[in-house]
């Protein structure tokens, strides 16, 4: 018995006796299955071959794979009010990482943006003793490995503490969550995005994909949603989904003008 990891997305499904004939993340118009076919790992093979990288990005401490794994997500560590936050999650969880995080005060809560960062979310969990994992209720059909740490939230906003608050930004999926950490390293106000508001190659405007991989727009209706959730929610800087994909400055400004960009490329 063996819990698989896909290859190309990083999600680990539940213990079975052989690899899924798919991965449903991959087969999904959203992502894509890798060129050479559906490749599966385990973690434990994983782990014979990769380390856990652990290095700042921006004011934060970034947590990823090294060689680089899957998409690839970077998980950052989030030393808050409403405790020690994992916001997203890795394939790859090693006893060194696990001290590393200890030393720093442990981690309290995994939050996560959406299903492509779900990875190894249940063995992340219970590396720290089982804390909760923290994934919006729209998205539920996409969890691969079922656990009672999944703590499925519902609605458009959730506030973890008076300076942590979580915003559903549908347009990539349903359950698309962002999450804003005011007075957060240096007194910075905070927009931890994912790839709700995906950040691009200039580093100085966010755009909004249904899919990134095979670039399919979110739907207007999403965006003019997620521009009204939003709607004075302050951030100097925000994180994107992935290392050094950030804007660092001046980035409400860059999400106003990326809102305008794209509802002019659209014709609205
Ligand atoms: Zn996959
Ligand atoms: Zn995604």
């Amino acid at each position: 018995m063996a819990q698989f990891i896909c290859q190309t997305c990083g999600l680990q499904y539940a213990e079975n006796p052989s690899a899924p004939a798919r991965c449903k993340i991959c087969a999904d118009e959203r992502q894509y299955v890798g060129w050479a076919g559906q490749k599966w790992t385990t973690h434990e093979e994983l782990a014979q071959d990769h380390s856990v990288r652990l290095e700042m990005d921006g004011d934060l401490l970034g947590i990823g794979i090294t060689p680089g794994f899957a998409i690839p997500q970077r998980a950052l560590f989030l030393p808050t009010d409403a405790g020690n936050i994992l916001w997203e999650c890795t394939s790859l969880v090693t006893p060194a990482a696990v001290a590393e995080l200890k030393a720093r005060g442990g981690v309290d809560m995994i939050v996560i943006s959406h299903p492509h960062f779900y990875s190894s979310m249940v063995e992340w969990s219970e590396a720290f003793g089982g804390v909760p994992v923290i994934i919006h209720a729209a998205d539920r059909e996409w969890v691969s490995r079922p656990s009672p740490n999944l703590k499925f939230w519902e609605g458009d906003t959730l506030e973890l503490s008076p300076s942590v608050t979580l915003f559903r930004c549908p347009g990539h999926f349903p359950g698309s969550t962002v999450l804003h950490w005011k007075n957060g390293p240096n007194g910075k106000d905070l927009l931890l995005a994912g790839d709700a508001l995906h950040v691009v190659q200039d580093r100085q405007h966010v755009t909004f994909m249904y899919s990134v991989p095979n670039y399919i727009p979110s739907h207007p209706e999403c965006v003019t949603e997620v521009r009204q959730r939003l709607d004075g929610v302050g951030f100097e800087d925000l994180y994107g989904y992935t290392w050094g994909l950030n804007i660092l400055g001046n980035a409400r400004q860059a999400v106003d003008t990326s809102f305008d960009r794209y509802f002019r490329a659209v014709g609205r």
